[in-house]
């Protein structure tokens, strides 16, 4: 039976979460107070701890305020990690058949008063900073590698928000992580069941039936396949169903169009260098690169060294990242075939003219889109619009 909450209730923020937030109390008829007379404040994702203003309530973010009304028969699954998240969420929810929620669209908020027997949500590090209860029965830790250090300072405050999600696991709980040494010493306090993300699990051999390219996704596969095992209800059948004919989600690593024996891919989502490395990972052929964005001060230096690579034959970069990178290539990777262009369509259409047959231009911008672009979806959206302009027709 769901209960309605009963503190005085704050909110802050006014995006997607906050509305989500204030439509739910409105529906329960419940006042919002001033969080200077609040009991909780329900937090917004994008508003950091630091900029919190003063007062005596309790800042919680909405998935933590979601969870102290769960239902107790329902079955949480959480799903985390710096690059993978919403794949493995989609994954998941599409074989057991529930609308995948958190941070990948629908806020927990707005179905919590509807019983729902499982829940697949995944949860970006921010909405898991803000937890102080929370504990899903199964939680997954994809992978964690540097990203969003402008918020979290140092990547060990970004494992120990990740790790959040394992907090208040017990033991009656499974927790699965693959052999990370940050992501182990972060989690060693975990009371769950640990299961491992490795290529030695005998349920690998199962990931062969997932059609999206790349090891990534193998893992991404095992991740729902380790998860569709740990609930105990989903069937062989179903699992191997879900699997094979899962579709992939749109700008990641999607195919947008061949043009004259070139294939052009859209990887819009790949917003830090490690997800472009991974989609790089992803062909044999050579590759012409997109990439540039916003600059989010990471250090390129690791990721300049990581595309010195034979397969990749050009790489174009854009936006407000492209004078930095320039510079930083000058010094650690003079050699790297790189050229700046102010937009992605001029980059495109340079990486297209020196392409040959066999070759794949690959847009992954490594960075976010918030220099040129309303969001990761525009930008790949506007680049497949463009594409399919210039090079759809052949
Ligand atoms: P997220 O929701 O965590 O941002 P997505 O599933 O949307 O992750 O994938 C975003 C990008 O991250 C993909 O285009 C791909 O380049 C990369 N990626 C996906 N899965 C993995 C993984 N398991 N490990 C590393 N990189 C991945």
């Amino acid at each position: 039976m769901f209960k309605k909450p009963n503190e005085k209730i704050g909110v802050l923020g006014d995006g997607v979460t906050a509305k989500a937030v204030r439509e739910k109390l409105a529906a329960w008829t419940i006042q919002e107070y001033p969080i200077s007379e609040a009991d909780i404040v329900v937090t917004s994702p994008g508003i950091a701890p630091r900029d919190y203003p003063s007062s005596k309530a309790e800042f919680i973010s909405e998935i933590e305020f979601a969870y102290r009304l769960k239902q107790d028969e329902e079955i949480w699954v959480g799903i985390t990690g710096t690059n993978g998240k919403s794949t493995v969420t989609a994954l998941l929810a599409y074989t057991v058949g529930c609308t995948p929620q958190g941070n990948i669209g629908t806020p927990l908020i707005s179905s919590i008063d509807t019983f729902t027997p499982i829940r697949v949500i995944e949860l970006s590090s921010y909405q898991l900073e803000g937890c102080s209860t929370f504990r899903p029965d199964i939680a997954v830790i994809l992978n964690i590698t540097p990203d969003h250090l402008e918020r979290h300072i140092t990547m060990e405050n970004y494992a120990k928000a990740k790790a959040n999600i394992t907090l208040f696991q017990t033991a009656k709980d499974t927790l699965i992580i693959p052999h990370d040494t940050l992501i182990e010493s972060s989690t060693a306090a975990s009371k769950a069941q640990r299961v491992y993300l490795e290529e030695s699990s005998p349920l690998w051999k199962f990931t062969r039936h997932f059609p999206l390219p790349g090891y990534h996704n193998k893992m991404n596969a095992l991740a729902a396949i380790l998860v569709c095992k740990a609930l105990k209800t989903v069937s062989d059948e179903v699992m191997m169903l879900g699997l094979s004919t899962f579709k992939g989600l749109e700008h990641r690593i999607e195919f947008v169009c061949a043009w004259d024996k070139r294939k052009f891919y859209n990887d819009s989502k790949g917003t830090n260098p490690d997800s472009t490395l991974i989609a790089v990972q992803a062909f044999d052929n050579p590759i012409h690169l997109i990439l540039g964005g916003k600059d989010k001060g990471l250090d390129l230096t690791s990721f300049l060294n990581a595309l010195k690579q034979e397969k990749i034959k050009t790489i174009g970069v854009f936006g407000e990242i492209k004078e930095r990178f320039f510079k930083e290539a000058h010094i650690h990777a003079p050699t790297l075939p790189l050229t700046c262009f102010n937009t992605f369509d001029e980059a495109t259409e340079a990486a297209a003219s020196h392409s040959q047959p066999d070759d794949i231009i690959l847009f992954s911008p490594a960075c976010s889109s918030f220099d040129q672009f309303k969001n990761f979806e525009d930008r790949g959206t506007q680049f497949k619009r463009w594409v399919l302009e210039h090079y759809g027709q052949l």
